[in-house]
């Protein structure tokens, strides 16, 4: 059976690189991408191959019936093979088409037949209706791919659709007349949609599976035996392949046949002519079309034939064949069949899907970024002449609009761009990771010293006290002692800055106002004349939730760092904005800066720059114990290279607004 309503072309998923190719060369946009592989939209497709052909990966492959043949060659019912007439340019490698014929009847074929015949037959029939016209012209019907189009797109069109068979059927119905209405026809020839033109044919193969065949079953034409044709034997109609067209294998007069007939081939120019005749331009003439670049290159022909030594080989058959004519013979073969009824129906089966509108259309332009004229780029990358079809064909679900070059050009930027950030915020998270666990390493030594050494201190200070009082006042040693209890307290405020950092502190949570919170610290400050501190508050809503003992102990250690990284003066700009639950506030001095190699440091207990009894290093611990306390973060940007800039450090600390557990 030929292989009706059968899917006729497969797209193989692995080897489908997506270059649109297929896309671009289907006449009616029957492939469509999805999710990133170009399918075959069975419904859509009229099996013209353009796509099989032009496929490099060889990622479109169409039906094949060879298992089928063999089969039949095997069963007892008689076969006959009828060959399409652009034989010649496939099978190259055979010099005399009589090998051919032979290796044909070693696959198991009792009988090997031209559809040239055939063709001879559908030319009579072509040439009488030219030189009886109408008032209207006609489109040829012998490229199925061209009937599929014509019955599916154009369905207006199918009354004009030249109501005569094809070769093949032509053939067909010849050969069942001849050895009788049982014998199994299989056509051979180099089109895909051949395979699904008529019932009446029981197999079609295409050249390169006859080729697959021949190998299968180790036939070589080195040493097949050479046979001729099984009648009724061909005329003219052999150079039927590369005419221009079936009408010119007809006697028609050449004046008659030039002032008649458009002929166009190729997925573009056959559309244009349909399109023309559609609108009633070239309604007077007729269509002579082909939807791929005429049989000699059909895809079912091997890959990389070459046109025109193509061409002729074919001519060179048929001169052969023209010369060793029997025309009295032929004639009578003519005479014989005359009568057989060469009529075809056609049947229009509408499957154009509603153009959308323009403000739809423009819709999706937009989504593809081209919002006007000169956004339209029209480069053809995506498989579609214009944007405006590419447009269309998204809305019809037939494209993506990932398929849109410039579009997937723009969108991997971003999505570059938004990497780099990604990355770089992961990068910062790391080290900030990194950072926080030392420092709850350090956090839970500390805690444990700070601790242990509660309890000697306390006794250290009790006992210092109790031998005070027993001393005398003149005693000597009373300064001593009053030493011990001076330097034991400092132990005991270091102490408790450790206890801090490491939060074992609880928090004393009141609701208060953040500004004057801030106005109190910055009263509180020594700050020298040449520093000015500007308190600036966006706050929407003062009102927070905090430990306002410690939140001011982390402002004024803030603010005296900064002050000490200004030793030549400057400016302080504190400022305070706010989210509906978080309170936002930013330090910044244009004092020295940090380092960049102490950044990772400066919340290490005990870090300072300051040297001996200066500094204590534990200012920025405890302010980060704070802060962590109160669920909030810390972040610190700096710059201490005038080369590179204004110098000097931004604290940015984001409290939450409520008490968070
Ligand atoms: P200390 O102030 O006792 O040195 P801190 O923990 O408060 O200890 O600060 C640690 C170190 O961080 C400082 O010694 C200094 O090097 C650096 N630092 C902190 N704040 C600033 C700032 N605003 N500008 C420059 N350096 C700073
Ligand atoms: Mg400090």
């Amino acid at each position: 059976m030929p292989a009706h309503k059968q899917q006729l072309v497969f797209t193989i998923k692995d080897k489908c690189r997506v270059c649109y190719t297929c896309v671009r060369e289907c006449p009616v946009k029957a492939i469509k991408i999805v999710n990133g592989q170009a399918e075959v939209i069975d419904k859509r497709c009229i099996g013209c191959g353009n796509c099989v052909k032009v496929c490099i990966q060889e990622a479109k492959v169409f039906l094949k019936a060879t298992d089928q043949v063999f089969e039949l060659l095997k069963s007892d019912k008689k076969t006959i093979a009828i060959i399409a007439p652009s034989f010649p340019a496939e099978f190259d490698e055979i010099k005399d088409y009589k090998t051919l014929v032979g290796m044909m009847r070693q696959l198991g074929f009792d009988y090997v037949s031209e559809v040239s015949f055939g063709a001879d037959l559908v030319a009579r029939k072509y040439a009488h209706i030219l030189t009886h016209p109408k008032d209207e012209g006609f489109i040829s019907s012998d490229c199925p791919a061209i009937v599929f189009y014509v019955e599916h797109y154009s369905p207006d069109l199918v009354p004009y659709l030249a109501p005569i068979a094809s070769p093949m059927v032509a053939m067909t119905r010849v050969v069942k007349k001849k050895y009788g209405d049982d014998i199994k026809v299989v056509f051979i020839g180099p089109c895909i949609a051949k395979k699904a033109e008529s019932n009446e044919v029981d197999e079609v193969l295409t050249f390169r599976e006859l080729r697959e065949m021949f190998i299968a079953a180790n036939i070589s034409y080195k040493d097949a035996s050479p046979s001729d044709f099984d009648p009724p034997l061909a005329g003219k109609g052999a150079i039927f392949p590369i005419s221009r067209g079936l009408l010119q294998t007809t006697d028609v007069p050449e004046n008659i046949y030039e002032g008649n007939v458009i002929v166009a081939d190729g997925r573009v120019d056959f559309r244009e002519a349909i399109k023309e005749f559609e609108n009633g331009l070239i309604r007077s003439n007729n269509l002579e079309l082909l939807c791929c670049e005429g049989c000699i290159m059909g895809p079912g022909t091997s890959r990389n034939g070459k046109r025109f030594a193509r061409r002729t080989m074919v001519s060179k058959y048929v001169k052969d064949k023209l010369k060793a004519i029997n025309n009295t013979e032929w004639q009578k073969e003519i005479e014989t069949y005359k009568d057989i009824d060469l009529t075809q129906g056609f049947m229009a089966a509408d499957r154009r899907i509603p153009d959308p509108t323009w403000a739809e259309i423009n819709e999706v332009l937009k989504t593809l970024g081209k919002f006007s004229e000169k956004d339209h780029l029209n480069c053809g990358a995506c498989g579609y002449d214009s944007c405006d079809e590419h447009a269309i064909a998204i809305i019809k679900g037939l494209a993506e609009e990932e398929m849109c070059l410039p579009y997937a050009i723009e969108k991997l930027h971003k999505y570059i761009k938004d990497l780099a950030i990604s990355n770089e915020k992961l990068a910062s998270a790391q080290l900030a990771l990194k950072q926080s666990e030392k420092l709850a390493h350090m956090g839970q030594l500390s805690a444990g010293i700070a601790h242990e050494l509660n309890n000697p201190l306390g006794i250290i200070t009790m006992y210092s006290n109790i031998l005070k009082d027993e001393c005398k006042p003149d005693d000597p040693i009373k300064q001593d002692l009053d030493l011990i209890v001076e330097q034991t307290d400092r132990c005991k405020k270091i102490v408790s800055g450790l206890l801090n950092f490491a939060r074992k502190n609880q928090l004393n949570y009141s609701e208060i106002d953040i500004f004057k919170l801030f106005e109190r610290s910055k009263q509180s400050v020594i700050c020298p004349a040449n520093v000015q501190i500007n308190l600036i508050s966006n706050l929407k809503n003062n009102m927070a939730m905090v430990d306002s003992d410690q939140l001011i102990q982390v402002v004024t250690n803030l603010f005296k760092n900064a002050i000490e990284a200004m030793p030549k003066g400057g400016n302080l700009d504190v400022n305070l904005s706010d989210k509906e639950d978080e309170i936002i506030i930013s330090i910044v001095d244009s004092g020295t800066g940090i380092a960049a190699e102490n950044m990772e440091k400066i919340f290490t207990p005990f870090f300072t720059t300051k040297g001996i009894g200066k500094g204590t290093g534990l200012g920025l611990p405890i302010i980060y114990g704070i802060i962590k306390m109160h669920k909030g973060r810390i972040d610190v940007t700096s710059n201490d290279n005038p080369d590179k800039g204004k110098t000097g450090t931004t604290f940015k600390i984001t409290l939450p607004r409520y008490k968070t557990e």
